[in-house]
C-alpha cells in the first residue's frame, strides 16, 4: 500500500545506506512531513546538503536537490535563494558539516538572515568519515580521535545561531517525532534564517563507543534528558545538568537578505536583478 509520504522519496534510490537503527531517517521523514503540512510543491522546493551521513538525505528525497561540498551547503543555498526567491530552500547538514567545516558559512548565513531553513542532524560525532569528535561531541565522550574522552568544550549550535542573528531557532529529538515535524514546519513558516537542531542517534560511531546501548536505548536517553522550553525556564540550575532544552528556543523579526538586497537595487536605480 502506498503511503502519502512515499511520493517524496526516490524509490529507485532506496534502500538507504544508513546503519540499522540510525536516526537520520526519522529526521528526514519529519522534513517531508513538514513540507507536506505546508502543502509545498516538490517542484518549487530545493533540498541542499553538505557531506556526511546526514547529507546523504538529499539523494533520497524527490525534490530538486543539490549534494554539495563539505561545509558548503549554506552558500550554495544562499545562491539559489537569491537567484530565485520564489523557491523554498531547505538545507540538510550534520554537526561537523555545519559547525566545523562550514562553521563560518553557518554564522554568516545567520547574520545575513537568508530565508533558508537549515536542519542540522546532530549525532554528536563524524559518522561517515570515521567516528572523529565533532564540535558537538560532549566533553568526556569517546571518539576515534578522543579514545580517552574529548576535552574540547561543546558548541551549543542553537545558542550560536541565535547569537549570530538567526530569526528562528529550535531543537527537537528523534524520540519526539511529531514535535520535530512541528518545529521544522514552524521554521518553514519563518521568513528569514531558521535553524532547527534535530538530535538523532548514531548507534554505530557514537553509541557503540560510548556504551549507550541499542538504538532504542539511545532514543530513551533523549526522552529522559530533553526538557520542553517552558519547563526548562523554571528548572533550577543544579537540575539542568545533563539535560537540554527543546522547542522553539528563540524567534524574532528582521528583514531577510533578499528583501534587503532588493532595497539596495532600488537605491542603485532599480536595475534588474
Ligand atoms: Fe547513522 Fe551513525 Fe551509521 Fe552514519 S555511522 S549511518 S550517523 S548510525
Amino acid at each position: 500500500m502506498e503511503r502519502s509520504f512515499e511520493q517524496y522519496f526516490r524509490q529507485n534510490h532506496l534502500p538507504h545506506l544508513w546503519c540499522p537503527g540510525c536516526g537520520n531517517g526519522i529526521a528526514m521523514k519529519s522534513i517531508v512531513q513538514a513540507v507536506e503540512k505546508k502543502g509545498w510543491s516538490q517542484d518549487n522546493t530545493v533540498i541542499v546538503s553538505g557531506i556526511g551521513c546526514s547529507s546523504r538525505a538529499s539523494g533520497y528525497m524527490d525534490f530538486d536537490t543539490l549534494h554539495t561540498a563539505h561545509g558548503r551547503a549554506i552558500p550554495f543555498a544562499t545562491g539559489i535563494k537569491l537567484a530565485n526567491p520564489d523557491l523554498n530552500v531547505i538545507v540538510i547538514t550534520g554537526d561537523g558539516d555545519c559547525t566545523a567545516i562550514g562553521g563560518n558559512h553557518f554564522i554568516h548565513g545567520c547574520r545575513r538572515n537568508v530565508d533558508l531553513t537549515v536542519i542540522m542532524f546532530n549525532n554528536n560525532i563524524y559518522g561517515m568519515t570515521g567516528g572523529q569528535a565533532s564540535p558537538t561531541t560532549p566533553v568526556g565522550a569517546k571518539a576515534t580521535t578522543a579514545p580517552y574522552g574529548s576535552v574540547d568544550r561543546t558548541f551549543d549550535a542553537c545558542k550560536l545561531a541565535e547569537a549570530a542573528g538567526a530569526t528562528y531557532v529550535a531543537r527537537s529529538t528523534a524520540f519526539h517525532v511529531q514535535h520535530m515535524t512541528n518545529m521544522i514546519a514552524d521554521g518553514l513558516d519563518n521568513k528569514g534564517f531558521s535553524f532547527i537542531e534535530a538530535m538523532v542517534q548514531c548507534p554505530t560511531a557514537f553509541g557503540r563507543k560510548n556504551r549507550m546501548g541499542s538504538p532504542a536505548d539511545m532514543l530513551k536517553w533523549m526522552r529522559d534528558h530533553a526538557v520542553m522550553k517552558a519547563a526548562w525556564d523554571k528548572l533550577p540550575e543544579e537540575k539542568r545538568e545533563d539535560k537540554f532544552p527543546t522547542g522553539c528556543l528563540y524567534s524574532s523579526q528582521a528583514i531577510d537578505y533578499d528583501a534587503a538586497y532588493d532595497q539596495v537595487i532600488e537605491r542603485a536605480g532599480g536595475a534588474d536583478k
